[in-house]
């Protein structure tokens, strides 16, 4: 996940809107984002909270689905799959983590090797929560907020995980994610997965702050699916909060409350589903490609709108 983007985008250039990090923008669009932030969240939070109620219930059918989590940083296996993993592992279901970055950078205040060393704690910590043993982890250990560098080597290195553990499903961050790290081992495990029978699904994080990401996200996948965290949620919070050096103060945390994971944002993961974005490609088991674009973009305003009406929960 790495720290909370809005009040720390100042601090952290690896935030990227669009193809530019917010650190290069032009003044005026700072400051027409930062307008623009009290309505931002809650709309990507109506959005999120209809892709869920509009999705293809997938719970019970792919419960036995092999699956590769892929995350980016130590925490987004469990913010945006922790059910996910649980249901397939109470399903003896063989499920693999792999977290690609090395967590070197975040907090920005502590030395690298403090932060490695802590964050795999943590991490190992927060899968055991959710009923991964340590064989079940693995580290990928590219430098944190330098994905982007990465090129081929990323693509081989998943290529190479996708080979030894042969899932049905690959879980990872989506291209449309906001943040970068997200986004560029979004597309890498597209390449990685070409030719392959594994199914590619996307999980969302960012896309939780910025309306225009969930379009985005949307526009390259098929139905979304949903699974329900009924029964799920009191282990999945114990997961998030095994990873106290992420944390925000009011959270538990270590963070002041301009950084790291803050109740609110918190709260977008612990709704009544978990939602995954289908890339068409692969093997569409659960639910094929349907409408165009533009008609699922209309599907969604339409739940939108029954959203509204209704109040969001999650
Ligand atoms: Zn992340």
């Amino acid at each position: 996940m790495l720290g909370e983007a809005p009040q720390g985008w100042a601090q952290c250039p690896t935030w990227t809107n669009g193809s530019r990090t917010v650190a290069e923008q032009p003044e005026h669009q700072v400051w027409w984002e930062t307008v623009l932030k009290p309505v931002k969240r809650p709309t990507s939070t109506l959005i999120g909270a209809s892709m869920g109620r509009g999705g293809a219930d997938a719970t019970s059918a792919t419960a036995r689905r092999s699956c590769l989590v892929l995350a980016p940083h130590p925490d987004d296996e469990t913010l945006g799959c922790g059910v996910t993993i649980m249901r397939r592992v109470d399903a003896g279901t063989p499920v693999q983590v792999a977290v690609v970055t090395d967590g070197s950078t975040y907090p920005p205040h502590k030395s690298a090797a403090d932060n490695i060393a802590t964050r795999d704690a943590e991490l190992r910590a927060a899968c055991k929560v959710l009923g991964l043993d340590d064989r079940s982890v693995v580290h990928l250990s590219f430098p944190e907020t330098e994905l982007h560098l990465a090129g081929d080597a990323l693509v081989d290195a998943v290529s190479d995980l996708v080979k030894s553990c042969s899932p049905d499903d690959v879980l990872v961050t989506s291209e449309a994610d906001p943040h970068s790290d997200h986004a560029v081992l979004g597309e890498a495990t597209r390449r990685a997965l070409a030719g392959t029978s594994a199914r590619l699904c996307v999980y969302p994080i960012w896309q939780w702050e910025r309306p225009r990401s969930w379009v985005r996200t949307l526009q390259g996948s098929s139905r979304p699916e949903r699974i329900c965290t009924a029964g799920y949620l009191e282990r999945k919070r114990r997961a998030i909060d095994a990873y106290v050096s992420q944390l925000s103060a009011a959270a538990g945390g270590e963070l002041t409350d301009d950084y790291g994971l803050t109740p609110s944002f918190i709260r977008r993961f612990m709704g009544p589903y978990e939602v995954f974005f289908p890339i068409p490609g692969g093997d569409l088991g659960v639910s094929a490609p349907s409408a165009r674009t533009g008609s699922r973009l209309g599907l969604w305003l339409a739940s939108l709108i029954g959203a509204s009406a209704k109040g969001v929960t999650s």
